[in-house]
């Protein structure tokens, strides 16, 4: 498998505003925020789509929720609260095939989101 944008993103191959990593994961603020807090949370591992995760990833995915709750709480929006997206394939319009989870807020977001 080729290295997604991403996971250069994890190598340091290319430049981004990373704000948190441990061995799992890696957060960054996203290039094309489209709200005042918009944050990836992004597997170490590549998986491309949520399809492609298994039995084996099961933590590895709660660790990436869990991931993007506390980062909430460190940016204040716990309480107001947020949106976590993680989009799959083209009816979502997923454009990187690296699972991420998208942290949202600092906004009110409508639901059904449209
Ligand atoms: P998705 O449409 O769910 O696949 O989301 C991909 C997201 O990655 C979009 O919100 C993009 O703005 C974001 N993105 C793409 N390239 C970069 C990058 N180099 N650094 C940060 N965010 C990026």
């Amino acid at each position: 498998m080729t290295d997604s944008i991403f996971t250069k993103i994890i190598k340091r191959e290319i430049p981004a505003n990373i704000i948190y990593e441990d061995e799992y994961v890696v957060a960054f603020e996203d290039v094309n925020p489209v709200a005042p807090i918009h944050i990836l949370i992004v597997p170490q591992k590549q998986i491309p789509t949520i399809n492609d995760a298994n039995l084996e990833d099961t933590a590895l995915l709660g660790h990436v929720i869990l991931t993007a709750a506390k980062l909430a709480n460190q940016r204040g929006v716990s309480e107001n609260g947020y949106r976590l997206v993680i989009n799959c394939n083209k009816d979502a319009g997923q454009t990187v095939f690296h699972i991420h989870c998208h942290l949202l807020g600092g906004r009110i977001f409508n639901w059904p989101p449209g």
